[in-house]
């Protein structure tokens, strides 16, 4: 069982009236890595929908349930979800969370969808430098409460009005959380190749907002095209679920059982 570190324990109780999920009572004391793992829509929000009408959030948390499991039979790993069941949760209060808590990293779970429905495949997406600037900048002006690491904390509660020191200290983590992020989703990437398509063979940048939070490395993973007839058939097969989550779980493995980088 893990938790993650956290000095609000008023946002804990609103974060498990959402999700249900008893891991939030006490705190994280062991050295497991913590990922938080959060399966994209839910509720009344479907995601994306296939021709054959199979609705993206179900897909997504069939293979956040799956990856859960496999990382809780680990001793490496410990997992929190956004949400546990068909549970509506807007993007604010996921990144909220994570404002909150000192975590080791978040996978979004997505199923990706086109126009042109032969387009099929897996990819694996991380944020754009351009967006993580931004979102740095606005940290600097607006000084919202964020939780960083303890070190972090320390030198920003020693440095309060020194603006290019903290700017340094975040673009230099935001640097290592990229190249982590790179790594991880290579291991990722090589693994899914051998269960699925993939749509993109290298990890793509894009300016989203589930994963850019600054004070947590950050990945998205587009399982496979839900509105291409055949990906849709086998995404919901708890066979393709299966591999696509043991894959992601695989990735994860032999990225940090060879980084020193958490
Ligand atoms: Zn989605």
């Amino acid at each position: 069982m893990c938790l993650a570190k956290n000095q609000k324990n008023k946002n804990f109780k609103k974060i498990h009236y959402y999700t249900k999920n008893k891991f939030y009572n006490n705190l994280n004391t062991s050295k497991k890595i913590t990922i938080v793992i959060d399966a994209g829509h839910g509720g009344h929000d479907p995601g994306a929908i296939g021709i054959q009408g199979l609705q993206e959030k179900k897909v997504n948390i069939e293979i956040a349930l799956r990856l859960k499991n496999l990382l809780n039979h680990d001793s490496l790993f410990c997992t929190i979800l956004t949400r546990n069941n068909d549970s509506y949760l807007s993007l604010t209060k996921r990144k909220q969370f994570l404002k909150n808590n000192h975590v080791n990293l978040l996978i979004s779970i997505h199923a990706d969808s086109s126009r042109k429905q032969y387009v099929s495949g897996a990819s694996v997406w991380m944020v754009s430098k351009t967006r993580i600037n931004r979102e740095i900048d606005d940290y600097l002006k607006k000084k919202p409460a964020i939780l960083f690491s303890k070190k972090i904390e320390n030198i920003f509660n020693e440095n309060k009005y020194d603006f290019f020191l903290k700017k340094t200290i975040l673009d230099l983590q935001f640097n290592n959380f990229q190249k982590m992020e790179l790594d991880l989703s290579q291991k990722i990437l090589e693994q899914l190749k051998k269960n699925t398509k993939l749509n993109k063979t290298y990890p793509n940048y894009a300016s989203l907002s589930i994963l850019s939070s600054i004070n947590t490395p950050s990945i998205l993973i587009e399982t496979g095209f839900i509105t291409n007839f055949l990906e849709e058939k086998k995404l919901r097969t708890a066979d393709h679920q299966n591999k696509i989550a043991s894959s992601i779980y695989l990735g994860l493995k032999n990225y940090f059982n060879h980084s020193i980088n958490f």
